[in-house]
Formats: C-alpha cells, sequence, structure tokens
C-alpha cells in the first residue's frame, strides 16, 4: 500500500515535472515568438527608416546634382568664351604673322605708303623690292581714285 502510494507520489512529481517542462518550454517558444514578432516590426521599422533616408538622400543628391549641372554648364560656358577669345587672339596673331617683309620674309614694320598692301621690315627691302612691286602697287584698289593712285605711286622710297 505504501508503496503504491509512493509510487503514485513519485508518479505525480513526475508529472508535475512535465507539465513543468511543457510550460518552460510553452513559455520558451511564446518568448520566441515574441522575439520573432519584435525582430520582425524592428525590422519593419528600420526598412522604413532605411527608406526615409533613401528618400532623402535621393533628393538631396538630385539638388546637388542640379546645382552641379548649373556649375559644369557655367564652367563650360566659361572655357568655351575663353577658347573664344584664345581663337580670336591666335587670328589676330596669324594677321600679325602674315605681315612679312615681301622681299625677306622676316617680320614687317611698315607697309608700302603707296598701296598699304605691302609690307617690309626696313626701307633697304623696300628698295629692293620696288622693281617688283611698281607693277602691282596700287593693283588692288578699285575706287574712283585708282588711276590716280597708281599714278602718284611713283618710288615711294625717293
Ligand atoms: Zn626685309
Ligand atoms: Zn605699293
Amino acid at each position: 500500500m505504501v508503496k503504491n502510494a509512493v509510487r503514485q507520489i513519485l508518479e505525480l512529481q513526475k508529472q508535475v515535472e512535465v507539465v513543468k517542462n511543457q510550460c518552460a518550454i510553452t513559455k520558451e517558444a511564446a518568448l520566441q515568438e515574441l522575439r520573432i514578432q519584435m525582430e520582425s516590426e524592428k525590422k519593419e521599422a528600420l526598412s522604413a527608416c532605411r527608406l526615409e533616408a533613401q528618400v532623402a538622400l535621393s533628393r538631396a543628391l538630385l539638388e546637388a546634382k542640379s546645382e552641379k549641372e548649373a556649375a559644369v554648364q557655367q564652367a563650360i560656358e566659361q572655357s568655351r568664351q575663353e577658347m573664344e577669345e584664345k581663337i580670336n587672339s591666335l587670328v589676330a596673331d596669324k594677321v600679325e604673322i602674315t605681315k612679312r617683309c615681301a622681299n625677306c620674309d622676316r617680320e614687317a614694320f611698315s607697309e608700302c605708303t603707296g598701296c598699304h598692301h605691302v609690307f617690309y621690315c626696313s626701307a633697304f627691302c623696300q628698295r629692293r623690292d620696288w622693281i617688283n612691286h611698281k607693277d602691282h602697287c596700287g593693283e588692288n584698289i578699285l575706287d574712283a581714285d585708282c588711276a590716280e593712285l597708281i599714278d602718284s605711286c611713283d618710288d615711294p622710297t625717293s
């Protein structure tokens, strides 16, 4: 009898233990579930936060881009102007360079006073070239005074 009672008690204790274990497992599972739920909520909150940040970032980037584009446009415009100036000065230089002595091809400092179309580095070269130039002097002048000019275009060095 006593043995039976002890066994029953032991059995009961075992059952209590089992229930306790089950309870612990259930609790653990509930906690786990709660943890998962919280985790997913956290994730959602995080992703929402991230999305917001992305939107803000892309907006900022867009603003920066349009600012940058304006700056780039300005830089392009500026360099275009600089290029134009450079080209103009180069063209001017070339015009300068074309002023070469008709006799010796060195840089010319004076022009034929008869026609203003040929240039000379010196009176010496002008004198030397006059024998060739006198037939062409005034050729390019096509106004009414042409003949008169040609007539008056004697040796300008004499
Ligand atoms: Zn010369
Ligand atoms: Zn001339």
